[in-house]
Formats: C-alpha cells, structure tokens, sequence
C-alpha cells in the first residue's frame, strides 16, 4: 500500500461522524421496513406473478411460481442482497469475537503483574456486576408488580397468541432444553473445559473466559524471559483484531440498515397491539436502568475531576448502543463496545480488557429484567398470584440465566422455560411473548452492553484509573469518517 495521502481529503469537521451515519441508516431502515411490512402484500407479490410467496423467496422451483418476471426476480434479489450483507457484517463480528476474548483476558490479567491485584480488580468488576444486577431485578419487580400488565390481555389475544406461536415455541424449546437440565453445580463445573481448543472452536464464550483468565494467571508466575513472548504474540493478536473492528464497522451504516429493514419489513408492528402495556413495561424498566440507575452509578463511583458524565458516556458509547440495537447481539458487539471504551471513554485498556469480555458473557442487566418482567407477566395472565418467595425465585433464576445467557439473538427466551418452571407456569406461554420478542431483544441488549461500559467506568473509578477532565479530548472516531 502506499504512503501518499489521498488528494484533497474533505476536512474532519465536514465528515458525518459515523454513529450519525449509523443512527440516519437504522431510522430510514425502519421506516422502508415499515413500508414495505404494511405496503408489499400478497397482492404485489401476484401482480409480479408469484402466487406462492414463501417457496418463491426460499429459492424454491413451483408451478404456481411459473409467471414470475423480471420484477419478482429484481425484488427477491434485494430481499437476498439484504439479508447477505446484514449476515457477513454479523459474521465479521463474531468471527473476531473469540480472538478478542481470549486475547484481551490474558493481556488484562498478564498485565496486572500479580496475582493479588487480579484477585482485587476481579472482585471489583463482580461486586459491581452484581450491584447493577440487583437493582435491575428490583426495577424488574417494582414495574410489573404495579402495573400488572398481564391483567389485561383479553382472553381471544391470548388463545390467538398461543395457536399462532406455538410451532416457533416448539423449535426454540428444543434448542433450550439442555440448558433446562443444568444445576448450578453443572453450570459451574461446564466453566473449566477439559478441552481448551475445543472451547475455543466451538466459541464457549464463558469457557474462553476462563482459558483466557487461567493462561493470563499463569503468565503472572513464570520468568519474566519466558512470558515476554507469549504476551507480545497475544498483544499483536488483539491489536490485529482491533484494527479489524476500524474496518467492520465502516461498513456498519449499510449493514444496520439492511439489519433493519429485514426486521421491521418480516415483524411489522401488528403483534404489539394486543401485548402492549407488557412491551411499554419491559422498555420503561430498561430505560430506568440506563438512564436513572446506570447514570446515578456513575456519578456517584466516579471522581468528580474525571469529568465522565452520563452524557459524555452515552455519547462515547453511541456506536456500540446503536450496533446493539439492530444485532441484538452483545457478542456481536464486543469489540466495538470495548473501541468505545478504550478509545472514546478513554478508560485504560488493562480494565476495558478484562471488565468487556467477562461482563459481555455473564453480565446481562437488561436480561435479567426482561427475564423478570416477562415471568410474572405470564403468571398475572394464567391467573396465578405470585407469592414474596415466588418473586424471590423468579428473580433469583431470573439472575442465574442472565449469567449463563450467551450473548445472541433471542438467547433469553430459549432459557426462559427454567424460570417459570422454578416457579410452575406453563411453558408454553413463552408463545405469547414470542410475537413481540425481537423488539425487546434489540431493547435489552442495549442495556446488556451499556452495562458492562458502567462496569468498566466504575472499576477504573474506583481504581483511581479514569483520565482526567482536564487530559479527555473528543471522542475519537470508529472506523473511517
Ligand atoms: N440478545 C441478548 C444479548 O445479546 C441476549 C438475550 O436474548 O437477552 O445480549
């Protein structure tokens, strides 16, 4: 490659910041989706010759397909070209997912020297996790404990909810059901693996933690000669994998508005109606979390000469909430989130190393909230009166699986099932919540990686780690513009 630099480069300040970029794509995505979800109906679709629409864009030969021309041809082009690019953006993500992992857990630790201030460093990032958890369950059971959402489902809303999702319920319940034969003693024990490399291909994520964890840990006891190497190659290899991250996420506004329109055009808004109240108290619980408790955190654990505001924080971390909202995925998002707290936030990378990747696997606030708020919305809708140890279970469990949640798409409602079960509501009711998930998803997952960004902030506060008001500049850019 060459050194020259390119002619003429348009000054920075004239450059849309790419989160602009980002957030203009997911609201013209939205609003296409929603055109195209209540404008492109059957109909359209007939009058381009396609009678039977979903072998048609499943690729599949059928008579009744025969007088599909040019227009059916170009549309179901688009619908595939959209769904390519939001899954190679996806894929790009996660394929440097685990490299990220492993890389920046054995730095943090390595790079912490001693054993003891691990030791100290790892029981700041739990207590805070755990602080931020609690309350979240709290807000959880305060908001649907008032509102009681679940009171006013009509019976039709909700026999008609159950017959239309219960073929979905069936797939996913199978794909949950190992997690529904765990203990807490199994869960434990799954988090060493007898096979490190086999963890690591198969993308375990808390098993990659714990390797990466263990090797760092064992850096700290050898010869300073013999880690010196290891540390240098691990280094490189995040490094690599960052400047990856630069180059994923200039490509960021395009995926997230095909991420989008794909969404909102096969969803539509149609099964929020009758769900409604429950969907406004998963959100309102969500916004309490990262716009009253998460700024209170913040102000309250961090030293007032850093200068981190609530608003300087949400702004530093606008890219990974905006990624995290069109991916619903907090895997995904990783290593823009730790970008941002490197970069933007200016937090020291041994912290955002080792606080990111663990919080990204065991740290799900907005999870557990949904967990929550779901559970005992279907238990005020099956007429079932919860009692205070009942709650105490839900929330107990409700933090148990937001623990062992990987951080996917729709991972929660898999693992759900444990949750009612502890407390005996039936599982099939997860249908009627089914409708409505993706937009929680999206939601929760913004809470899911905001939280570990606290996280972070907080353990550098309380390390005495955060730059200076004084030395903080403007946030730095992801990714080209
Ligand atoms: N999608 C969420 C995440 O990636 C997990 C969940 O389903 O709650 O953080």
């Amino acid at each position: 490659m060459s050194d020259s630099p390119t002619p003429n480069p348009p000054p920075a300040s004239t450059r849309l910041a790419l989160h602009w970029k980002v957030l203009i794509a997911l609201a013209i995505g939205i609003a296409l989706g929603s055109i195209l979800h209540y404008g492109w109906t059957a109909e359209t679709w007939k009058s381009l010759g396609v009678v039977d629409v979903k072998p048609f864009l499943a690729g599949k030969e059928s008579d009744a397909n025969a007088g599909a021309g040019f227009g059916a041809h170009a549309a179901k082009f688009a619908v595939d070209a959209c769904s390519f690019v939001g899954k190679l953006f996806l894929l790009a993500l996660r394929f440097i997912a685990i490299p990220i992992i492993l890389s920046s857990m054995i730095l943090a630790v390595a790079s912490l020297g001693d054993i003891r201030k691990v030791g100290r460093i790892g029981l700041k990032t739990i207590t805070c996790f755990a602080i931020t958890l609690v309350v979240a369950i709290v807000i959880a059971i305060g908001v649907v404990q008032i509102v009681k959402p679940g009171k006013f489902v009509t019976p039709e809303a909700k026999a008609k909810l159950l017959g239309d999702f219960s073929g979905e319920l069936a797939t996913k319940m199978q794909a949950g059901a190992a997690a529904q034969n765990q203990t807490i003693w199994s869960f434990l024990l799954d988090i060493i693996p007898a096979n490190p490399i086999a963890a690591l291909a198969t993308g375990n994520m808390l098993q990659v933690v714990a390797i990466g964890f263990l090797v760092g840990v064992g850096l700290t006891m050898i010869p300073r000669e013999k880690s010196t190497p290891v540390v240098a190659f691990f280094d490189g290899l995040s490094s690599t994998m960052m400047e990856l991250v630069r180059l994923i996420m200039a490509c960021a506004p395009v995926a997230v508005f095909c991420l989008i329109t794909q969404t909102v055009t096969n969803l539509g808004f149609g099964s929020l109606a009758s769900v409604l109240l429950y969907c406004l108290c998963v959100i309102g619980g969500l916004a309490i979390v990262l716009l009253i408790e998460y700024p209170i955190l913040i102000m309250l654990m961090t030293p007032r000469s850093a200068g981190m505001t609530p608003k300087k924080f949400f702004a530093g971390l606008s890219p990974a909430i905006t990624l995290a909202f069109s991916s619903s995925s907090s895997t995904a998002t990783l290593p823009v989130t730790m970008a941002c707290c490197r970069d933007r936030l200016k937090i020291p990378a041994s912290i955002v190393n080792f606080v990111c990747p663990m919080g990204t696997t065991i740290n799900m606030d907005g999870t557990a909230l949904y967990q929550v708020v779901s559970v005992v919305f279907l238990s005020q809708l099956y007429g079932m009166d919860l009692s205070a140890t009942q709650l105490l279970t839900v929330g107990v469990m409700a933090a148990v699986v937001a623990i062992g949640a990987p951080g996917l798409p729709g991972a929660s409602v898999i693992m759900m099932a444990v949750v009612l079960e502890s407390v005996g509501i039936p599982t099939e009711g997860i249908a009627i919540i089914l409708a409505v998930d993706r937009l929680l998803d999206m939601s929760r997952t913004i809470v899911n990686v905001a939280g570990d960004a606290v996280a972070c902030v907080v353990v550098a506060g309380w390390e005495g780690a955060l730059t200076p008001n004084s030395e903080r500049q403007q946030p730095e850019p992801i990714g080209p513009g």
